[in-house]
């Protein structure tokens, strides 16, 4: 998994960068603090490359060729459960001291939503968001399966995480998608707006019949920090996607916040778990 396409030693590298960006004690809405963690300069060098490698790549030209390669659904018909198997075959190489496997972090994801009383398609979501990251094992380079996400066919905002980075990206410099609408209209809805690929856009799209509108959005959302973190994108929004933003940041601590050392008890809790896919899921689905 690793090498020049694939600096990152475990996807979770990604996901603890954010946690360093985003850390607990953040008081949302706090411009000083905000401005605070924006110096990003601890993150570590590949992951630093990471965002280079994903920065310079997700173009519409990318974006269109992938979207047509993964989205008609034809690689595999499998259950939920099975694919949360497959995502833990994605062994992390060289990480001796790997904190949690991908089935353990679904599963603290939903046990705390769960903990909290929420309705089960809520905590079902916890389960599932993030089995998209299967991509990886579809051969994908880990910039096309992970990161923050961002429009692309439109001007890179300012808030995203390195958008330096960005100088070297073909559309950087195009004018058809450089302006702040760039290839969209004022306030089409961020459903026809393309955010780059990864693992939100296949999901939801693996998911898009079975589940509320709401979890949906979770899914398809969950890694656009620029937007229900930073505030940018505002203008791309129509009435529903301001609905949705309010469900978005509902299940986001939900993903950061919850790992813990504890690992769960995946046999223990498998049974509970089988039967909330069940409500939702036919048995196998398209991938
Ligand atoms: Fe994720
Ligand atoms: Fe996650």
């Amino acid at each position: 998994m690793t090498g020049a396409e694939n600096p990152l030693r475990s996807l979770d590298d990604w996901d603890d960068d954010v946690l360093r960006r985003y850390p607990e004690d953040r008081e949302p809405g706090n411009a000083k603090q905000t401005e605070e963690f924006r110096s990003y300069g601890d993150a570590p060098d590949h992951v630093r490359e990471f965002y280079c490698l994903n920065h310079r790549q997700q173009t519409v030209k990318v974006n269109r060729q992938k979207r047509d390669e993964f989205l008609p659904l034809k690689k595999r018909r499998m259950s939920i459960w099975e694919a949360m198997e497959f995502l833990n075959t994605l062994v992390d190489d060289s990480d001796p001291d790997t904190n949690l496997s991908q089935i353990e972090h679904l599963l603290q994801t939903a046990e705390a939503i769960r903990a909290d009383g929420h309705p089960p398609w809520f905590v079902l979501i916890g389960l599932i968001h993030d089995l998209g990251k299967i991509l990886c094992l579809f051969d994908e380079p880990q910039w096309c399966v992970t990161g923050d996400t961002f429009p692309v066919g439109c001007r890179f905002d300012s808030s995203i995480v390195y958008h330096d980075s960005f100088f070297e990206n073909p559309d950087f410099g195009n004018p058809e998608y450089n302006s702040e609408f760039g290839i969209y209209e004022p306030n089409c809805g961020l459903r026809n707006v393309m955010l780059s690929w990864g693992h939100d856009e296949y999901m939801f799209n693996v998911c898009k019949e079975y589940l509320p509108e709401e979890g949906l959005a979770m899914i398809r959302y969950h890694s656009f920090y620029p937007w229900h973190s930073e505030g940018a994108y505002r203008h791309l929004m129509d009435e529903h996607d301001h609905k949705m933003l309010e469900y978005v940041k509902l299940f986001n601590p939900y993903d950061l916040y919850s790992k813990s050392d504890d690992p769960p008890d995946v046999e223990q809790l498998r049974p509970f778990y089988e039967a909330l896919i069940a409500e939702f899921f036919p048995t196998k689905i398209a991938w």
